[in-house]
């Protein structure tokens, strides 16, 4: 299949200001140098703590951010040279889901406004009849009723809110739909249920998801691969299998370590990592990673590791890895 989304070197750097005089005295280098393609109809997990950038990668793909600098390849598009109305078609095409549906749908709005809204914007129905009815299907879609098209967010569990933003992503038939940890703010018992019912939505309506979200069991089975972030940077990626099977990061490993596993007798013991994640503004020197790393050399305070392909697309940026594995195709 081919590439629905390509993304370059991509950067969004925000400016740190101090002092009376507003100053930019650093930046904070949010997303640095970001880059992985999604196949139409794959699911790319992409995943780290919070503040490592996940969520500042998928805002400025859909360009609610501009870049910094790179390239965002949408359809064979460019989308950070399109003009305003290239750009309208574009983002019906890309939708996305945010975090927490109690903050994300206006509380003012029935739930046909919310989920007709879009359809409006983009003029893809001829009139309110024609909305509302395919409102009406949209609700049965996402497991809710009909008849709840008249009520306001309020009146609905934290689950439900979620339905509903599902149906308004969809209500503009996206190809692209950016996850922005849509299940993080929900009971454990209800994530499951979302993301079936999002793993359903993508066979029948053709989608292709970038599933954001800060922990690896979240998105173990909605993934086909696996990104890991950390700060800006994606450190590890690889089909999913293949990175819980055979981890080659060290920053992946501490991740995996935990996931609490059913059975015991394949209990891994946990990594603990020292300290807090540093500061994006003057990140650590050499690897980002390395004053938290319990593998680290001498030689990671110093180089940054190059992103490498260790084979079939397995992706690392460590030097231990480099040491241990060959590189298939040295850039
Ligand atoms: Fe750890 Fe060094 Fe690998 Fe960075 S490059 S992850 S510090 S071993
Ligand atoms: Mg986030």
């Amino acid at each position: 299949k081919e590439n629905l989304l390509e993304v370059k070197n991509l950067k969004k750097y925000f400016p740190v200001k101090a002092g009376v005089f507003r100053r930019t005295v650093g930046h904070v280098k949010a997303v640095d140098d970001v880059s992985f393609n999604i196949k139409s109809g794959e699911t790319l997990g992409l995943v780290g703590e919070s503040g490592c950038g996940k969520s500042t990668t998928g805002r400025t793909i859909l360009r609610l951010l501009e870049a910094t600098d790179g390239e965002v390849i949408f359809d064979g598009k460019n989308i950070h040279q399109l003009d305003k109305k290239d750009m309208r078609s574009v983002r019906r095409q890309m939708q996305i889901i945010f975090q927490d549906p109690y903050a994300s749908l206006n509380p003012r709005m029935t739930v046909a406004d919310i989920i007709g809204e879009p359809m409006d914007i983009h003029n893809l129905a001829e009139n309110k009849k024609e909305r509302n009815k395919k409102v009406e299907e949209l609700l049965e879609r996402v497991g809710l009723l009909a008849d709840h098209m008249k009520r306001y967010p309020h009146e609905f569990s934290g689950g439900q809110r979620q339905r509903i933003g599902v149906a308004r992503a969809l209500a503009v038939n996206p190809h692209l739909i950016i996850c922005d940890e849509p299940v993080s703010a929900l009971d454990v018992s209800i994530q499951a249920q979302v993301i079936n019912l999002m793993e359903e939505l993508q066979d029948d309506f053709d989608l292709t998801y970038l599933f954001i979200a800060h922990d690896l069991s979240v998105v173990k089975h909605i993934s086909d691969r696996i990104a890991v972030m950390y700060l800006g940077k994606i450190v590890e990626l690889a089909d999913k299998r293949e990175l819980f099977d055979n981890t080659l990061h060290p920053y992946t490993r501490s991740l995996l370590s935990a996931i609490p596993v059913a059975d015991p007798t394949y209990e891994k013991e946990r990594i603990i990592l020292e300290g807090d994640v540093p500061s994006p503004v003057d990140p650590p020197s050499g690897c980002r990673f390395h004053p938290r790393c319990p593998e680290a050399i001498d030689i990671c305070s110093e180089v940054e590791p190059e992103f490498k392909d260790y084979g079939g697309g397995h992706m690392s940026a460590c030097h231990v890895t480099d040491q241990e594995h060959e590189a298939v195709n040295d850039k």
